[in-house]
Formats: C-alpha cells, sequence, structure tokens
C-alpha cells in the first residue's frame, strides 16, 4: 500500500516509577526493543532519573508532545507477570498508594544492574560469662569506656554483627581474649542454619475428624474463590491442616502459598515443611540476605520443583505461576499491616490474589480477628472450628493473682508468692516456664526522686527506657540512645530512680529469687543477629533453659512441649491504650500466651497477676472464652460504629513545625467541611503519639458503614489538598483500613 513505508512510530510505554510522581508517566520505548507489561526499567526524570516498571503500551501524554527514552529492560526477564501487574494495580487503588512502590514491594531488592554478590557479616561473641563481663565493664569504665560500652552491649545480646559496636574496639577485645569473631557467609542457603536447631517434629498419622472435615472443605474449593476462618484453639493442629493442604495443592503440579507473621514463625514452619518436602519449599523474608532473597524468589518464578512458598507479609507478592491455595497463618496478628509507604494488609492483599485467582483463601487463628470472626459469623466465609487439642487433654488451668492483694515478694519486683510457688514447683518437677513481660530493657522509665522529672525521647511523645547492660537510655519508637545521666538535668538532684521493670529487669529479679534457674531471655535486644530466636528456641527445645522471660515473641505459634507453666507478670499491660482494637489485641496476646502452657502430655497451668482482674478482655482470656469475649466486643464496636460494624479510613498528617501543622489542620478541617453526610469526620487532632521521630502529628478519622464512600472522600480530599496552601506544605498520608489510632 502507498505510504505504509514511512517509519513507524516508537511505541510508547507507561511508566509506574519507584521514587517520583505518583501517576504513571509516559516514555518511548527504547531504540529496537519494546519492554513488555512488567519489565523493570530506567528512565530520565529529574536530574538522577529513576527505576519505574512498564506497566502497558500507548496512551498517555497527547500527541506531538516531546518524550523521551526508556532504557532497555534490567531484568533478563519482566520480573512482574501479568497476573502480579493486575495485583498491584488493585492493591495501589484500594490503599490510595502510588503503584510503583506496590510493585517495588512485589519483588525482593534488586540492584539497578543486576544481582549483587553475596555479603559477609562479621559477628562478634562473648568470650566469657555475661556477668564477668559486665563486671570487667565497670573496672573498665574510666579509661577505656568504649570498650566498657562493647562489653556491656554484648552481654546484653550474646552476640553482634562488628559493624554494630564501636569502631576499633573489637580488636582490642579479641587480644584480651573477651571477645571471638566469626565471619558469617550470608548463607546462600537459608534452612542450613535453622536445621542445626530444628527441633524434631513428631509424624501425625491421622487427622482428628476436625482436622479432616477443615482439610476436604478447603480441598474441595480448589479453583473457585472462597475464603475460609479456621477458628482453632492453640494446640489444636492448625499446622498440620496447613501442610496437608499444601500437599493437595501440590498434587499434579499445583502450588501453595503459606504466609505467617513474622520471621521466627516462618521459619519454624518451613523446618516442618522441608521435612515432608524437601526442595520444594521455598522461604522469602526480611530476615535473609538480599541475594538469599533474589535466589528464593528466582526459584519460586522458575524451578518447576517448587511447589511450597512460606514466608511473612510481603511474601504475599511472590511469583507463583501454578498458585492454587493461600494459607494466612495467625490471621489477626498486627504485623500483617505495613505501616509505611506502601500501606497495606498483607491478609487483606491474600483475599485479593486469591479473589482473582479463584483460588481458596484459609485464614487460621486460636483468636481470629473481630473481621474475619464476624464474617465467618455471617456466612461469608466458610467457617471451620477445631474445638479442642490434639496431645494435651484439656486447655491449661488458669490461676488468677489479684494485684490489688497480692504483693511482689522483692521491693520494686513484680513477682507475686504464689508465681514464685509456681515457678519452684515447676522447677522441682524439671519442667519448663515462660513468663511474659511485653516491655523490653530493664525499666520503661526512669525518675528524679527529688524533683520527679521524667526522661522523654528528645523526637517521640514516649518516655525513654532504661537498659541496664548497656547503660543507656532508649527510645523504642526512633531508637534514639543516650548515656544514663548522673544527675537530674532539672534539679541537679543525683537520685535517679528506675519505674516499673522491663525484660531484662525481669531477669535480674529471678536471679535473686531462684539464683539456681537457668534463665534466658528472647526480645528485641537478645535476638538482632540472623539466627538468634532459632537459637533461643533451640536451648528451650534441648531443655538448657528452665525459664524462658520474653516480650510478645514468645507468645506466638512456637510449639515448645516442654512448657508447663506460663507466667504473666501484668495482664493488664496495654488493656487502656487509647485505641479501639486495644481490648482485642490484649485478649489476643493473652490468649495466646496462655496458649503456649502444656502442649505435650503434661498438663499446663497459668498463673495470671492483674490490677483489674474484672476486664472484660482479661475476664475472657481467663476462661478461654473467645465467642463470649467477641459477642461484647461487638456490641461495643457495633454501638461506635468502629470495625468490623463500621470502616475507617485515616489521614495522617506530619511536620516539623508545630504552628505549619496547626495552619494544615485548620486547611484541612475546612476541606472536609465539603464531604457528603454518610461519611462522618473526627479531628483533625493530635494522636496519642503526638510526636514521633522528630516530626509533630495531627490525624483525622473518616468513618462510615462502607468502605467505598470513605475511600471516595479520602481521593477527593487528597487531590484538593494542593489547592489549599497551608496543607501543601505538610506531609499527608492515607490509611485505608488502620491498624492502629496511635
Ligand atoms: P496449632 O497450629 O493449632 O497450634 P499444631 O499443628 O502445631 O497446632 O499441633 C500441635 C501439636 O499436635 C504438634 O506437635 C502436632 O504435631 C500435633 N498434632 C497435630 N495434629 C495431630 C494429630 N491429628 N494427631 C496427633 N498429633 C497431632
Ligand atoms: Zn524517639
Amino acid at each position: 500500500m502507498p505510504g505504509s513505508a514511512a517509519q513507524p512510530q516508537p511505541t510508547r510505554l507507561q511508566v509506574a516509577v519507584v521514587k517520583g510522581p505518583p501517576g504513571l508517566l509516559t516514555y518511548l520505548a527504547p531504540d529496537g526493543e519494546l519492554p513488555a507489561p512488567g519489565s523493570r526499567v530506567r528512565v530520565p526524570l529529574g536530574r538522577r532519573g529513576a527505576i519505574g516498571f512498564v506497566v502497558a503500551h500507548g496512551g498517555g501524554a497527547p500527541e506531538g508532545t516531546a518524550l523521551k527514552a526508556a532504557s532497555a529492560p534490567l531484568d533478563p526477564a519482566p520480573p512482574i507477570g501479568p497476573d502480579m501487574l493486575a495485583l498491584t494495580r488493585r492493591v495501589a487503588d484500594y490503599y490510595m498508594v502510588p503503584w510503583g512502590p506496590v510493585l517495588a514491594a512485589a519483588m525482593p531488592p534488586m540492584g539497578a544492574d543486576g544481582p549483587v554478590a553475596a555479603r559477609t557479616v562479621r559477628v562478634a561473641r562473648l568470650a566469657i560469662p555475661p556477668q564477668d563481663a559486665l563486671a570487667l565493664a565497670d573496672d573498665l569504665e574510666g579509661r577505656a569506656p568504649r570498650q566498657a560500652q562493647a562489653l556491656r552491649d554484648l552481654a546484653a545480646a550474646l552476640e553482634l554483627p562488628c559493624a554494630e559496636l564501636p569502631q576499633g574496639v573489637v580488636p582490642r577485645l579479641i587480644e584480651r581474649g573477651l571477645v571471638v569473631v566469626t565471619a558469617r557467609q550470608a548463607a546462600r542457603s537459608p534452612l542450613a542454619d535453622m536445621e542445626r536447631n530444628a527441633p524434631a517434629r513428631a509424624p501425625v498419622e491421622h487427622l482428628s475428624p476436625p482436622q479432616q472435615a477443615a482439610l476436604d472443605a478447603v480441598a474441595g474449593a480448589f479453583g473457585r474463590f472462597v475464603p475460609f476462618l479456621l477458628h482453632g484453639v492453640t494446640g489444636s493442629g492448625k499446622t498440620e491442616v496447613y501442610l496437608r493442604l499444601a500437599q493437595r495443592a501440590m498434587e499434579g503440579g499445583g502450588q501453595a502459598l503459606i504466609l505467617t507473621p513474622e520471621i521466627a514463625l516462618a521459619s519454624h514452619l518451613t523446618m516442618a515443611a522441608r521435612e515432608r518436602f524437601g526442595r520444594a519449599v521455598v522461604v522469602l523474608h526480611s530476615g535473609l540476605s538480599d541475594g538469599e532473597r533474589r535466589d528464593e524468589w528466582e526459584r519460586a518464578r522458575h524451578d518447576p520443583a517448587v511447589g511450597l512458598v512460606i514466608g511473612t507479609r510481603s511474601a504475599v507478592f511472590a511469583p507463583l505461576p501454578r498458585l492454587r491455595l493461600i494459607v494466612v497463618d495467625e490471621e489477626h496478628d498486627g504485623a500483617y499491616k505495613q505501616e509505611e509507604s506502601p500501606r497495606y494488609h498483607g491478609r487483606d492483599v491474600a483475599l485479593m490474589r486469591a479473589q482473582g485467582l479463584d483460588v481458596p483463601v484459609l485464614l487460621g487463628s486460636a483468636t481470629p480477628s473481630l473481621e474475619s470472626y464476624d464474617h465467618a459469623k455471617n456466612g461469608r466465609y466458610g467457617y471451620l472450628i477445631l474445638p479442642e487439642r490434639v496431645r494435651a487433654s484439656a486447655l491449661p488451668q488458669v490461676r488468677l493473682v489479684d494485684l490489688r492483694e497480692e504483693k511482689s515478694v522483692k521491693k520494686g519486683g513484680v513477682i507475686t508468692v504464689p508465681l514464685l510457688e509456681a515457678l519452684q514447683n515447676t522447677l522441682a518437677a524439671g519442667e519448663q516456664a515462660l513468663l511474659f513481660l511485653n516491655r523490653r530493657g530493664f525499666a520503661p522509665s526512669i525518675l528524679c526522686r527529688s524533683c520527679g522529672h521524667t526522661f522523654r525521647c528528645g523526637h517521640c511523645a514516649v518516655s525513654l527506657t532504661f537498659h541496664r547492660a548497656s547503660r543507656r537510655l532508649q527510645c523504642h519508637y526512633c531508637d534514639a540512645r543516650l548515656p544514663v545521666p548522673d544527675a537530674c538535668p532539672e534539679c541537679g538532684n543525683r537520685l535517679l530512680e528506675t519505674l516499673g521493670l522491663g525484660t531484662e529487669g525481669l531477669v535480674a529479679e529471678l536471679a535473686e529469687l531462684l539464683p539456681d534457674a537457668r534463665v534466658a531471655r528472647m526480645d528485641r535486644d537478645t535476638t538482632r543477629t540472623k539466627n538468634a530466636h532459632l537459637n533461643i528456641l533451640g536451648d528451650m527445645a534441648a531443655r538448657r533453659v528452665d525459664i524462658l522471660v520474653g516480650t510478645q515473641m514468645i507468645a506466638k505459634g512456637h510449639d515448645l512441649p516442654g512448657i508447663t507453666l506460663v507466667g504473666v507478670v501484668c495482664a493488664d499491660q496495654g488493656i487502656h491504650v487509647p485505641d479501639f482494637r486495644a481490648a482485642e489485641n490484649a485478649f489476643s496476646l493473652l490468649t495466646q500466651v496462655a496458649g503456649r502452657a502444656g502442649r505435650a502430655e503434661a498438663p499446663g497451668r497459668v498463673v495470671l497477676q492483674a490490677f483489674d482482674p474484672d476486664n472484660a478482655a482479661i475476664r475472657h482470656a481467663l476462661e478461654h472464652d473467645y465467642a463470649g469475649f467477641a459477642a461484647g466486643e461487638l456490641q461495643m464496636r457495633e454501638a461506635l460504629g468502629f470495625p468490623p460494624r463500621g470502616r475507617v479510613v485515616r489521614l495522617l498528617l506530619r511536620d516539623r513545625d508545630g504552628a505549619r501543622l496547626k495552619a494544615a489542620e485548620a486547611d484541612l478541617a475546612a476541606l472536609a467541611q465539603h464531604l457528603p453526610p454518610d461519611v462522618e469526620v473526627l479531628g483533625p487532632a493530635p494522636p496519642p503519639l503526638a510526636m514521633l521521630r522528630g516530626e509533630l502529628r495531627s490525624h483525622m478519622l473518616l468513618k462510615g458503614r462502607k468502605v467505598g464512600p470513605l475511600r471516595q472522600a479520602a481521593r477527593w480530599l487528597l487531590d484538593n489538598a494542593p489547592t489549599k496552601p497551608n496543607l501543601k506544605r505538610v506531609r499527608l498520608d492515607v490509611d485505608v483500613d488502620p491498624q492502629t489510632m496511635l
């Protein structure tokens, strides 16, 4: 045909950049190549350029606009497949976040120029007992303060990456024989280390009838989108159901995805899965080195032998070309929510993914979120119940200690006589105990005895925690660390007093009350290195530890059969946090912790200390009464219009300058006047955490029956914010279905 010999126009690309403007940008395809949708490219943008994902061909800017060209694809094959393009788009749309960052979250950290070499990490460990290190640190204080500090840090953490210790100190400590250093290859076989520490898991021969019923129901839904809630008390055999379902999904070449809320649980489950399915298992979480994560991710994508991916939150985006089933373990856990941009809820994204692929999704928990429970009760989810423990005959007996009547044995301590006696009996019987205190450090605050001055973080609206081994005051929100002052900065008085107790202090109290007991501690301070939590759990399994003290880290899922006693030091903790989910969170934490007792044949006991034993969350946890708790709490949510009986979208304003924030608040309030009447507006007002990491904060809640109108309202506010000069100057984030009001 005449005229058709003209040069073909280069194709246009729609690109979502990872950092940069939120909307799609238009570029020309590079010379001689057409990057497929899902490809990663580099594009000219601003001075330094940007990385982005091609999401479509064509469209965009009007004809005649001068367009720049994108680079050739950065990866040998597009890292994002068509189904993942669709899912990330839906996530970006629902959560009102830009598409680019969601796409970036859907793949492992990747250098702009291909794979990065694996790192080695040098780890220092004490060569002497921690008590000796602390004594020595006191000696060294005057002459070598940095060595003293390093010894204290090591005494607290047991082992630390050398990079986290003061520079130049490690060689001195090695010379003196105080510290040993090992180079850890950031191992590219993430399971090797874990297997070394694996507590053996007894094989299960026959499923119980309720387990079988659950298995049949879910397997019967393969090929359709059906959400199920598996509500099973701790130790009822949920994990066994997950693994057997994974096996069913793998028969005939299908794949399964199991999500867990945290790394320790993912590792634990992976070990069990590896015993059964060997190399068919892939594990994905942020505890792996970048190289390991990339290897595992590539294996999931390309290796036909892979049938099961186990991972934390972002593994919901794992590439699984033959996915037939998604399981979300401990679905109630707040850790599924990503609290920074792009904000999304892993469980809810799992539901979106399952719906997009027409596969069943199984949400499992001993204490389901009220959202999932409400759906199950209303018939929107299949409701599967495992009412009893498989092994032990009954749930543990709970004994309540009223802290208004019982005083602690030791002044300033937290252990009462009944708890001490229970610990003594447990040790005498050669059994193990778990002590739960959801606060790390030695003491949650220190106070001047003369003027009452308390020490607060300069960047956050919270008090600083005293860490004794490292002799520091630490902010648990921004991680600021200060030396402990010699005197009160207000009045100069030297009498500073600790207030309350954290896990570090509890260990010290135990050392006085039960000097022969072997005590270990599991919290964020003692698990900073890669396999630390597995080492601690391994020590428990091997009975090298009698009492394990820990924060909520010990509450979750670990199957530790030797534990017959669980002590809850202060059940009231967290209940009075100003957040509508506070009671729900406290109830589920208490129930989970209590569930750690007596998981094998030996019967379990729980001693629960509380100041307000009549509180509904405590009372129902004491009676293992989920349904009772849920009924009361749902009534309250109904009356207040909070989830699950209403929906919430939260808008968060942030700025370093108080006056600017105030002005922005006024602008936002003025805009909100225009919202339709079915959107209830609360605020803007300062949240309980009115300052965080140096930024002042203010929030506004949009409430209503359905989320659609709330999202529309938030969209409208976002779109109109630039018309308001004061609002334009501060950070404005949207949080759809917020998990926290703090
Ligand atoms: P959950 O995940 O509900 O807390 P698990 O699946 O970890 O419970 O099961 C608790 C313990 O009971 C595990 O040691 C597991 O091997 C064992 N178990 C599970 N199902 C059975 C069964 N049908 N028969 C015997 N033991 C079982
Ligand atoms: Zn802080």
